[in-house]
């Protein structure tokens, strides 16, 4: 292991010999039979966004932008599509922005966004190097989970952006994002610790904890640090 990479461990309260422990992949399992709104996750299909499929990123920019699907519209300071590099391996996909999202027009950023950066370091990733999106783009007020119906309307968008990136990894971060994608109800727990299959293009997804949840709860790093791995390994062609 590199230094800078024991510096960032150092930094995430993660013993480096600990946090060796092997991660045990199960086979894939591949989601549920969609039902809205995860459907809209999986297929790109929308009651609130459709004629997607032929937009560009700028395109798909300009309308998320503009965009008045759902009553989230009317609350938002900006919405938040998403950043990073469109040529990325690795998506991460979060829930909804914050308040501080909201204010800058980018996801994870503040103090949850900086543990998320700490955490791509420990693999060797730099911010820029990933594409970071939501499951909705407009700020839930106060902060609360999205309702289905607001999912339902903004998931295609996320669709569209799965299809220009083609991820070789997606990493789901936070029981709304992973039980939207897979869909399912099943605890984020149960989920954790194994390789799903997002789509059409059966791309290899993984859970982890929000690093919201991890700033509370940092016990789970550890657990958030195994998660990793095993994304890391899954794009390595080693799970
Ligand atoms: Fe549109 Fe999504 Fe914002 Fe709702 S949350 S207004 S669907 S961009």
């Amino acid at each position: 292991m590199k230094p800078r990479q024991l510096a960032y461990l150092d930094a995430l309260g993660i013993d480096a010999y600990e946090s060796r422990a092997a991660v045990r992949s199960r086979p894939a399992s591949g989601p549920a039979p969609p039902t809205s709104p995860q459907a809209a996750a999986q297929d790109g299909g929308s009651a609130g966004a459709s004629g997607l499929d032929t937009l560009d990123w700028a395109a798909l920019r300009a309308r998320v932008a503009a965009c008045t699907a759902c009553e989230l519209h009317r609350t938002r300071t900006q919405t938040v599509f998403g950043v990073g590099s469109e040529q990325a391996e690795w998506l991460v996909i979060g829930e909804a922005p914050g308040a501080e999202e909201d204010r800058q027009g980018e996801p994870f950023v503040g103090r949850a966004g900086q543990l998320l950066n700490s955490m791509l370091r420990a693999i060797g990733l730099e911010r820029g190097e990933v594409y970071i999106a939501n499951i909705l783009k407009c700020r839930p007020p106060g902060n609360r989970d999205p309702k289905p119906e607001e999912a339902l309307c903004c998931t295609p968008y996320l669709a569209r952006q799965i299809a220009l990136l083609r991820p070789k990894i997606i990493l789901a971060v936070g029981r709304i994002a992973a039980q939207t994608l897979l869909a399912t109800a099943v605890p984020l727990a149960r989920l954790r610790g194994q390789v799903h299959r997002y789509g059409a293009f059966a791309t290899p997804l993984v859970v982890t904890y929000h690093p919201a949840y991890l700033l509370r709860s940092p016990g789970e790093k550890r657990k958030a640090w195994a998660d990793l791995k095993l994304a890391r390994s899954v794009l390595a062609g080693r799970a």
